[in-house]
């Protein structure tokens, strides 16, 4: 099937509240220009400098989230225009990217990662390091980002009991954690869900689902 017809498929499929983010990463850009066409404005990239490539040669209406994991030293490079940043998932890439805001004089929206999956690959914060994050006095001076919501992935696995146990716990540390909102910090957003389990994240509550394969087909990464 063309990227067009599986975009579609998948847009139709899935709530209006729910915000689908085109995973991209890999794909020439003609591919992300195919799907732009089509009607899709939101593309996630996992590698800083790649995005930021992408970002110089398409269209300025697509909004690039970053759903990668961050080194700090490369936040400069899409400071002037990313949209939001999915995986921070410590205290010095936030200031790192407070700094970069302010030199762009902008305010930067972020996700906080938590590890929900078994897997030791996966990165991420425990529930009780997020409390902890949210809860700090340092974050509050933290006033170019905007902390809108977390970002999880499941257990790489076929049993769906796993997957969706997994979601469950993320959504409700979301609920519970919304108690901290302030100033800087406005939990709304849940991403979670990819191409392998985004409807079971739908049906747990996601309001934001990264789906790269199930759009552009399999990635080559030689
Ligand atoms: C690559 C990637 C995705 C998309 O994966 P697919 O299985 O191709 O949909 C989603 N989230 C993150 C963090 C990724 O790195």
């Amino acid at each position: 099937m063309s990227i067009a017809k599986n975009l579609n498929k998948i847009k139709n499929s899935i709530p209006e509240n729910v915000c689908l983010v085109a995973v991209s990463k890999t794909k020439p850009t003609s591919a992300i220009k195919e799907a732009y066409d089509a009607g899709q404005k939101v593309f996630g990239e996992n590698k800083i400098q790649e995005m930021a490539a992408k970002y110089e040669e398409l269209p300025k209406d697509i909004e690039w989230h970053m759903i990668g994991h961050l080194q700090s030293n490369k936040v400069k490079y899409m400071a002037h225009f990313v949209h939001l940043i999915h995986g921070v998932d410590r205290f010095k890439t936030l200031n790192e990217i407070n700094k970069q805001a302010i030199k762009n004089n902008r305010i930067i929206n972020c996700l906080l990662q938590v590890k929900i999956a078994r897997e030791e690959t996966k990165f991420g914060l425990s529930f009780n390091e997020v409390q902890d994050l949210l809860s700090s006095e340092e974050i509050k001076k933290l006033e170019n980002i905007n902390i809108v919501g977390l970002m999880g992935m499941a257990s790489f696995t076929e049993d769906e009991s796993i997957i969706r146990t997994e979601f469950k716990i993320l959504k409700k540390y979301f609920d519970i954690l919304k108690e901290h909102n302030s100033i800087n910090i406005n939990l709304s957003k849940l991403s979670m869900g990819m191409s392998g389990d985004y409807k079971i994240a739908i049906e747990e509550g996601s309001t934001m689902i990264r789906v790269g394969s199930a759009i552009f087909g399999t990635r080559n990464y030689k």
